[in-house]
C-alpha cells in the first residue's frame, strides 16, 4: 500500500491521525481486502478502496517451484518489473526475499539482474507490498533483502521498510540486509538502522578477480568494505554474515579459500555462508558439491564459521543470482541472461 498515499488521502477528509494506523495495521496482518478492516467507517472503506490501492504493486505472474519455493513477478504503478520470492523450509521458516530496487546499477558479472536495465529505486512500500503479497496467502517470519538491487544504494527506504517490518510480524533479528559491499550505506545502517543482521556479498578475497566479478569493488575496495563491517560488529555486538558463490574454476581453489580466511578478521566478527552457484548463461559454472566441501573444510582448518547454503527454487528462476532473466527477456528487451 502506497503508505504517502494513504497517508494525503486521509488528510484530505480531515480523518484523524490514527486512522493511517489503523489501516497499516489491517493491511500487515495481511487484509486481502478493505472490506475486511471493520473498524474502519464503510463509507471511509469506499473511498480508499478507489483511491489507494490494497497494494503499490500488481502481479503479473507467480512461479512456484517443486520445492514449494513461489517466485512472484509484480509491476509498480510506472511499469517496472519487481521479483520476490518466498522460500519455505522444512523446519517451518518462511523467508520472503526482496527486491530493494528494479533492476540493479551495477554489474557483477554473475547476476541476472545486472544484466537488466536499471530501473529505479522501489520505495518503503513497494518493499513492504512484496512481503504482503505472500503475508495474505502464507506465514511470513523471515525477510532477506537479496533480491533485485544494491539495498545500501537505496538505504533510506530499506530502513524505512524494515521499521515496520515487526508489525508484518517479521522482527528485525529475523531481517536481513545484504550489500556487495556499498560503503556509505553501511555505514548509515550503523549508524541509524533498526537492529537487522548484515550479509556481505564477498565472492573474492583476491582484489583483481573482486573487481572482475563486481566492478563496486574498484568503488570500495574489500579493505574498506571490512572496516565498515568491522565497526559495524563493534557498534552492533553483531557479526555479519558473508556470502561467497562458489564458482568452478574462478574462485574455489584452496588458496582462495586461504585469502578469505586470512582476510577475516577478527575471526568472530564474520560468518561465511558457501552459496552453490546457480547458472544464468553468464558463462560460469558452479562448483562442484566436493569442491564445495573442500572449501569449507580449508575455512573450517583457518577457525572460520561456515556453513553451505541450501539452494532454493532452482527450477524457477528464483535462486540466488537468478532474478531478472525471466522479467529482462520477456519484458524489458533487455540482453537475455537465460537461465
Ligand atoms: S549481485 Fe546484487 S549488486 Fe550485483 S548486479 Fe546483482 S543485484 Fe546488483
Amino acid at each position: 500500500m502506497d503508505l504517502n498515499l494513504l497517508d494525503r488521502s486521509l488528510a484530505a477528509r480531515g480523518e484523524p491521525p490514527y486512522r493511517a494506523r489503523q489501516v497499516w495495521e489491517w493491511a500487515a496482518r495481511g487484509a486481502g481486502s478493505y472490506e475486511e478492516m471493520t473498524n474502519i467507517p464503510a463509507a471511509l472503506r469506499a473511498e480508499l478502496e478507489r483511491e489507494v490501492p490494497l497494494s503499490s504493486l500488481a502481479v503479473e505472474r507467480e512461479d512456484r517451484s517443486r520445492d514449494g519455493t513461489r517466485k512472484a513477478l509484480l509491476r509498480t504503478a510506472d511499469d517496472r518489473p519487481v521479483e520476490a520470492v518466498l522460500m519455505t523450509y522444512l523446519d517451518g521458516r518462511r523467508s520472503v526475499c526482496v527486491s530493494s530496487q528494479s533492476g540493479c546499477p551495477l554489474t557483477c558479472a554473475f547476476c541476472a539482474t545486472g544484466a537488466m536495465r536499471f530501473g529505479r529505486n522501489l520505495t518503503a512500500s513497494e518493499i513492504l507490498d512484496q512481503v504482503l503479497h505472500f503475508k495474505r496467502s502464507d506465514k511470513v517470519d523471515h525477510v532477506v533483502f537479496m533480491g533485485m538491487g544494491e539495498p545500501m544504494m537505496n538505504v533510506d527506504a530499506v530502513i524505512a521498510a524494515c521499521e515496520r517490518l515487526p508489525s508484518v510480524g517479521v522482527a528485525a533479528s529475523r531481517t536481513t540486509v545484504s550489500t556487495v559491499g556499498w560503503v556509505p550505506g553501511i555505514e548509515r545502517l550503523t549508524a541509524d538502522g533498526p537492529p537487522v543482521r548484515l550479509a556481505l556479498s564477498l565472492h573474492a578475497a583476491d582484489p583483481a578477480l573482486r573487481s572482475e566479478l563486481m566492478p563496486v569493488n574498484d568503488r570500495y575496495p574489500l579493505s574498506e568494505v571490512l572496516e565498515a563491517c568491522r565497526a559495524w560488529r563493534e557498534a552492533r555486538g553483531k557479526r555479519v554474515f558473508v556470502e561467497y558463490v562458489m564458482l568452478a574454476g574462478v574462485n574455489d581453489r584452496y588458496e582462495q579459500a586461504v585469502a578469505l580466511a586470512e582476510a577475516l578478521v577478527p575471526r568472530e566478527a564474520f560468518k561465511v555462508n558457501l552459496i552453490p552457484y546457480n547458472p544464468t548463461g553468464a558463462g560460469f559454472e558452479g562448483s562442484s558439491r566436493s569442491a564445495i566441501d573442500a572449501f569449507a573444510a580449508a575455512l573450517r582448518v583457518h577457525r572460520v564459521p561456515v556453513t553451505v547454503r541450501l539452494t532454493r527454487g532452482r527450477d524457477i528462476d528464483a535462486a540466488c543470482g537468478q532474478l531478472a532473466g525471466a522479467v529482462a527477456s520477456r519484458s524489458d528487451g533487455a540482453p537475455a541472461p537465460a537461465g
